[in-house]
């Protein structure tokens, strides 16, 4: 989807968009978009700088870090954001990108604002780094790969019972 600079009637655009699942392009080893992904946002502009608030709403679905069980879970997020016509490189171009870098503007190509792309790059920047089903996700035993959440296994348990009679030992040892 694309909002032509040029078609842009008022000073604001209220855009309210359903993407089916599979349209945005988000690609992810261990996670994946189930839902459609709904975007609402307000598209403000003076001539050909844009100003984009809105909310993207969705579901993901994700492969726990720990226990590998697979979940969905909602997911939404927020971005204010600034878009400016790509300007003309120059030598200077890290310093443009730096001075930028930090006040959530952006650049497009001055002609068509690219919504799919905005929307596929705010899903990727909330991305959480880690997936757990739960905070308190205790995983799979590393050694007969019980789900320590569903049964405990007895692995846990004989070692630290041998790395205590090991203490044990040493101080019987110690005491003599
Ligand atoms: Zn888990
Ligand atoms: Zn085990």
């Amino acid at each position: 989807m694309f909002v032509e600079i040029e078609d842009l009637k008022s000073e604001h655009l209220h855009v309210h968009h359903i993407f089916p699942v599979g349209e945005i392009k988000f690609i992810h080893e261990d996670a994946a978009l189930n839902e459609p992904v709904t975007a609402d946002f307000v598209l403000s502009h003076i001539d050909r700088d844009l100003h984009v608030k809105g909310t993207v709403q969705t579901a993901i679905h994700l492969r726990c870090s720990r226990c590998a069980k697979e979940f969905s879970r909602p997911f939404s997020t927020c971005y204010d954001l600034s878009y400016l016509p790509q300007p003309k490189w120059t030598n200077d171009d890290s310093e443009i990108e730096l001075k930028y870098e930090d006040m959530g503007v952006a650049y497009y190509d001055g002609i068509a604002f690219d919504v799919d792309l905005m929307v596929l790059e705010q899903i990727e920047l909330a991305m959480p780094m880690k997936f757990v089903c739960r905070e308190d996700c205790k995983g799979l035993c590393y050694k007969c790969g019980a789900d320590l959440n569903e049964n405990s296994c007895q692995c846990k348990k004989e070692e630290t019972d041998s790395r205590l009679s090991v203490l044990l030992d040493f101080r019987k040892k110690m005491d003599k």
